[in-house]
């Protein structure tokens, strides 16, 4: 390829320490996993309630693919929307309390639907500087004038409202912010929208099955409505330990995001098994309190482990628990150390967080044991940081 400076730009990538390299993982998703031919102990999967490879979840899976085959050989509209998603979008809407809900593929897809099918050019979309890239790339594909408002700063949201003369608001944020486990003050997010006449639009893929009630998300937790909150978003692949996601509000959005949503329209619908592996799912979420329990008491453990070592988190109660380092290098270098000591938790760098904030993002799960917590605080401890008794 002649003219793309393919070579310079990967040349570029890894001078500046930024080069991507995937591991293989040769086990399902859980603790003691096994990552390229080796025992690994893994802390940065999403995999929240430890369901990815749970026995109901995967023979319901089986099952389904028994009945129902394997693809689903064409998008919804067409003929790929069977009685499995039917009846998950059903089950879901009941779960989460709203009038309906619409499957999508995957969350990034929903995000780039929801947005792109709301918003035109000339209107105005608001976002917290920490959404998820999906969020932003459905801003950039809508063609809205898209502003970032500072991270859960409600003051610089309400200034950039007071100014905007678009016909049409849309604020969108995540639930729990994906890097840094911190929660959005939905509140107050009702307040301004309501004040400033803009919708509002809450991604929870980082909260749904793991905190309110049943594993409802942050909007039930909170007795946020449908009137409050009118879009809401969450995934399959994280918690429910599936694939997919879904946007949840009243009967006339998911109307229009059948007719209008193109990321939903012009691909093929999910697999009919996953659908049937999510519905086993929304069971064990719901049942399974213990799982929510066992994950809050796992995360203050960690916090409790780090701090009496002086290893400095992140404000966040949820399962993602940042140790922010700071640099690329020494992000690579911490996580490359841990992983010589057979520990898995891989750096995140930018564009993924800010400049300045690399980190190496500890994931906690129900079904990771005080001796894996204790294994991964040993490990940490065991590392020369280069700024002495501080990771920072
Ligand atoms: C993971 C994630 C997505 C994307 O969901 P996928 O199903 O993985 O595409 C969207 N938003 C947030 C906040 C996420 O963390």
């Amino acid at each position: 390829m002649m003219n793309f400076d393919l070579e310079e730009r990967l040349e570029q990538r890894s001078e500046q320490r930024l080069f991507r390299q995937r591991v293989i993982l040769d086990s399902p998703q859980k603790p003691e996993a096994m990552v390229d031919g080796r025992p690994c102990l893994m802390f940065c999967s999403n995999d929240y309630l430890g369901l990815a490879n749970h026995p109901e979840i995967r023979s319901a899976f089986q099952q389904a693919a028994n009945v129902y085959g394997i693809g689903s050989g064409a998008s919804a509209l067409i003929n790929g929307h069977s009685r499995p998603h039917r009846q998950l979008e059903e089950e879901l809407a009941e779960f989460t309390g709203r009038a309906r809900v619409l499957l999508f593929s995957t969350g990034y897809m929903a995000n780039l639907g929801v947005i792109s099918a709301l918003l035109s050019p000339g209107d105005a979309l608001f976002q917290d500087r920490l959404n998820h890239a999906s969020l932003l790339d459905a801003g950039r594909l809508s063609g809205a004038r898209f502003q970032r408002y500072l991270h859960l700063d409600m003051g610089n949201l309400e200034r950039r409202l007071k100014k905007s003369k678009a016909r049409r608001k849309l604020i969108a944020t995540d639930g729990v912010f994906s890097m840094d486990g911190d929660r959005t003050p939905l509140a107050e997010l009702v307040k301004l929208s309501r004040q400033y006449q803009a919708g509002l639009m809450v991604d929870d893929a980082h909260a749904f099955g793991c905190i309110g009630k049943g594993g409802r998300g942050s909007l039930k937790e909170g007795g946020f409505t449908t009137d409050d909150v009118p879009v809401m978003m969450a995934t399959l692949g994280k918690a429910f330990g599936t694939a997919g996601a879904f946007v949840a509000g009243s009967e006339t959005l998911i109307e229009n995001l059948i007719q209008f949503a193109r990321s939903y329209i012009y691909t093929t619908a999910m697999p009919p098994a996953i659908a049937e592996a999510s519905r086993a799912s929304l069971k064990v979420v719901e049942r399974d309190e213990w799982r929510r329990q066992q994950l809050t008491s796992n995360v203050i453990y960690f916090r409790r482990s780090c701090e009496s070592l002086g290893i400095p988190l992140m404000a966040s109660d949820s399962a993602i628990q940042p140790i922010q380092v700071g640099s690329v290098e020494e992000s690579l270098r911490v996580s490359e150390q841990l992983l010589d000591l057979g520990v898995l938790v891989t750096p995140i760098r930018p564009p993924t967080v800010p400049a300045g904030s690399s980190r190496l993002r500890v994931t906690l799960s129900a079904i990771h044991t005080r001796e894996h917590i204790d294994r991964l605080v040993e490990a940490l401890q065991s590392i020369v940081w280069h700024k002495p008794g501080q990771a920072a």
